[in-house]
């Protein structure tokens, strides 16, 4: 069973991951329970095998976008620049015909700054793209993260992503906005814990081979259940298969009201 969709931050179907199956019902932790709950929705895998430097390019044009919007723009910069040593190649880019190149994503001017950047660095510091590859998939997880953080225009999510979808890293779980409103609206992480306070209740309680597709699954349950302004359960207390194990923390039916979960607790 893989119905991943291709235009996932993971690549979906071709994105290198593997069908892992797991058994339900043995959860430990709400969060793990969360977490099996959506295998038994969505998609049971795990991920790793992807390029490194391609991860971190596409992992960067998905930044404040959606996948819709920076998939188109993934598979136009492949077009057009890859087919050879695709760090060379973009660390020798005209910034503005790669801008063009990318414009679907938004922030292109910023992206492909960026893109260019860290492309110069990977040659620099790793002889390009195999060079860094090889860094990612070999190197210890924590010396990876800290390197990827130093780099400027990497943040903890794309850092753990790449960790995830090119090392193929058990017990990373990438938070982004979905993750992050999510998880503390179903109360498996504070109301006012940032994105690596809840990446470090996530990894904590999910156990480590289900922290991949946990972070996928939830990105496409945030899309179909819990939308940011108008979760499932607003209108119909049936409506969400999450029900029975969400606290609802900002979400309030009654009013039809929706707030961060950081202001729907009293103090
Ligand atoms: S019950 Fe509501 S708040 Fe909880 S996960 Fe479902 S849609 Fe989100």
């Amino acid at each position: 069973m893989d119905d991943e969709p291709a235009e996932n931050i993971s690549g979906g179907a071709s994105g290198g991951g593997a069908f892992a199956p797991f058994e339900p019902g043995d959860a430990h932790t709400r969060a793990e329970a969360v977490v099996d709950r959506l295998g038994e929705l969505y998609w049971q895998k795990t991920y790793g095998g992807q390029q490194a430097f391609e991860c971190l390019v596409r992992t960067v044009l998905s930044q404040n976008t959606s996948d819709k919007a920076s998939q188109p723009a993934h598979d136009s910069l492949m077009a057009r620049y890859g087919g050879g040593a695709l760090a060379a190649t973009l660390a020798d880019a005209d910034q503005a015909e790669l801008a063009e190149t990318i414009s679907s994503a938004g922030l292109y001017n910023q992206k492909s700054e960026t893109i260019i950047r860290l492309a110069q660095r990977v040659v620099d510091e790793y002889g390009g793209a195999d060079g860094f590859d090889r860094f990612v998939k070999d190197e210890d997880p924590e010396t990876v993260r800290g390197a990827l953080l130093d780099m400027k225009g990497v943040g903890p999510k794309t850092a753990d992503c790449v960790l995830l979808f090119s090392g193929g890293r058990d017990g990373v779980f990438p938070v982004d906005t979905h993750v992050h409103r999510i998880a503390r609206r179903l109360g498996i992480a504070p109301p006012d814990a940032d994105h690596e306070a809840v990446r470090e209740h996530l990894e904590r309680d999910v156990p480590a081979e289900k922290c991949g597709f946990g972070h996928t699954a939830m990105i496409q349950f945030g899309r179909e259940y819990c939308t940011a302004r108008n979760p499932a359960c607003l209108d119909d207390p049936d409506a969400c298969p999450m029900g029975d194990l969400c606290d609802q923390v900002g979400v309030y039916p009654e009013a039809g009201e929706v707030v961060d979960p950081s202001e729907g607790v009293d103090g």
